[in-house]
């Protein structure tokens, strides 16, 4: 077949891609993105799964994304609208009450003082000192993290610099430090008493992760949760018009405004490789392409194992890429709804407060604690923690007049099962799963008209995101910064000259936040000026 050349090739639509192909784009370079699937977006997707209805696949809520992007790329005038959640969280209890947070602190001062007038009290400090770590840490999510292995004077002027603010903290560098490396429960136990609240923040710390709020690392994964914003409101999450594929939809546009050829059902096979440098990709219908710079969107396991053969590779990067933690234990399920939850706790079929934001189903810290017990042992949850989100509440765009769409983020659904496997235990764990949301909402499983499940296995599947850990790689401290995606390589470039990657499996790791794309185009362009400089 003819071959057809570019200056890059972006291997993945993922809203990180497409961020790269859009920054190469705008820097005058001739870019290709192929995605495997049929459509753009990778985990960040909206797709008609039910008739009607605009579904969230994966990714179902935003506050990440940064907002530079959106500006630099004119987003809003390709159709990108975020709308906010107040209340942003709902968490019901057996015994009848109730727990609503938002951006309002009279209601949150208000909602906790039921459970714990002293908690009520220390709320707004503790979002003061999320606040304050995340002055701190935010400005790192757009560096370059210096490479710890083999340091060059820059990199050490990068450590430096990095560590500058941490230091500025003076005693509070202890509890910043702690943020980093320890686990949520012991912050969320020092800050407050009770369980109601500390059980709503924990879901934070563990989403995505295979950890229980105990588990050191955890307050990170909390703390990665309140870096973003809504419409200038720090810590606020929102649904994104028309679904979360509003982002990459209008990626997508800007990047075809920019002259970028996007070929959907295009599946990357090969990356082809001559004597360590990149020469471009192999698909798999026989088509080939060239290019100086392929940046790959897919995570590292399959970039480095799959698209190439890793004997290219040195055995020292080769053994580290297989060192990477992919476990993971989320399974989402995505439901149309006859009508809203009918809550025990707040009764009425109409919308109210308690449907527009995210709804806990996890009473208490040692709730999660067991949940994350039966994981431990390669076994689904026997009551797992539920994160519910209605955005038809919000945006009724997203469902037919008088339906709903609810989207359930579940753990733990461990990808190594003990027995048996996910495509026999897919539909039994939902009816588990829905089983126990209607002890909560009585009239919920007559309520579903359709439903879809995700499970590890599917993830993986679907989106090839290896292990289905919905990061492209665990976020512990040992995969992050200087280390992700593996120590001395963490400035998005590889041992292949000329391939880089892009995208989540790189800093500053997972969450619609497009960071990681924006990065690694910066610092394609800045490789490849200087080559160009010395002539190279
Ligand atoms: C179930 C789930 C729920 C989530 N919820 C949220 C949330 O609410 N909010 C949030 O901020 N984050 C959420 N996340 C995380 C977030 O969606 C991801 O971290 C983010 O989308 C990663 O984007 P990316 O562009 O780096 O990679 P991906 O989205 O993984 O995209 C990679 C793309 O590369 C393509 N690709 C892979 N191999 C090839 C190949 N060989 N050839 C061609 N194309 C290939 C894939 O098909 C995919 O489209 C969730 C993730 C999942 C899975």
């Amino acid at each position: 077949m003819r071959a057809t050349k570019y200056q890059a090739i972006v291997i993945g639509a993922g809203h990180n891609g497409l961020v790269t192909a859009c920054y190469l784009a705008r820097a005058g370079w001739k870019v290709l993105v192929l995605e495997r699937r049929y459509l753009v977006g990778g985990a960040c997707v909206t797709e008609e799964t039910f008739p009607g209805f605009k579904v969230s696949t994966a990714a179902y809520v935003n506050s990440l994304f940064r907002k530079e992007i959106i500006q630099d790329l004119r987003l809003e005038s390709y159709g990108l609208k975020i709308l906010e959640r107040n209340p942003s969280s709902f968490t019901p209890f057996p015994d009848g009450r109730y727990l609503l947070l938002g951006p309002d602190p009279k209601m949150n001062y208000q909602q906790i003082s039921k459970f714990s007038p002293r908690d009520a009290t220390a709320y707004p400090a503790y979002e003061a000192m999320l606040e304050r770590m995340a002055t701190v840490l935010e400005p790192l999510l757009t560096i370059r993290p210096p490479n710890l292995v083999r340091p060059s004077l820059r990199d050490l002027w990068t450590l430096y610099r990095a560590g500058q603010p941490l230091l500025a903290l003076g005693p509070g560098m202890s509890e910043a430090v702690e943020i980093l490396t320890g686990p949520a429960r012991l912050i969320l136990d020092r800050w407050f008493e009770s369980d109601a609240l500390k059980a709503t923040l924990a879901t934070d710390a563990v989403i995505g992760a295979m950890a229980a709020p105990s588990t050191p690392g955890t307050a990170y994964v909390l703390f990665h949760h309140v870096m973003g914003e809504t419409n200038g409101k720090r810590g606020v999450w929102g649904y994104v018009q028309g679904g979360m594929g509003g982002i990459t939809q209008s990626l997508a546009r800007a990047a075809r405004d920019l002259k970028v050829d996007i070929r959907c059902e295009a599946e990357v096979e090969k990356i082809l490789i001559r004597d360590g440098e990149v020469e471009g990709v192999a698909l798999t219908d026989g088509q080939i392409y060239y290019a100086p710079v392929v940046a790959s969107n897919a995570d590292a396991h399959v970039t480095f194992t799959r698209l190439m053969d890793s004997k290219l590779l040195p055995p020292a990067f080769a053994e580290a890429v297989s060192r990477i933690n992919y476990e993971s234990a989320s399974l989402k399920i995505n439901v149309a709804l006859g009508e809203l939850p009918n809550f025990l706790a707040c009764p009425g079929l109409e919308a109210g407060p308690h449907h527009r934001g995210t709804i806990h189903i996890s009473p208490d810290l040692d709730y999660i604690e067991k949940a994350f017990d039966d994981a431990k042992y390669g076994q689904p949850s026997q009551r797992p923690i539920l994160e519910c989100t209605i955005p038809s509440v919000v945006d009724p765009s997203v469902s037919p007049p008088g339906k709903h769409l609810m989207s359930i983020f579940v753990q733990y659904a461990p990808y190594r099962l003990c027995t048996g496997t996910w495509d026999d235990r897919r539909e039994s764990f939902t009816d588990r799963c829905f089983a126990l949301l209607n002890e909560y909402a009585p009239n919920f499983q007559r309520s579903v008209l359709a439903r879809q499940v995700l499970t590890p296995l599917d993830l993986e599947r679907t989106f090839n995101l290896t292990g289905g850990n919905i990061f492209q790689g665990a976020m512990t401290l040992n995969q992050l910064f200087a280390c992700r995606p593996v120590p001395g390589f963490a400035d998005y470039r590889t041992p292949i000259r000329g391939l880089y990657l892009c995208g989540a499996a790189t800093h500053p790791g997972g969450g619609v936040m497009g960071a990681a794309g924006a990065n690694a185009a910066r610092e394609i362009l800045r490789a490849m000026s200087f080559r160009r400089f010395v002539g190279l």
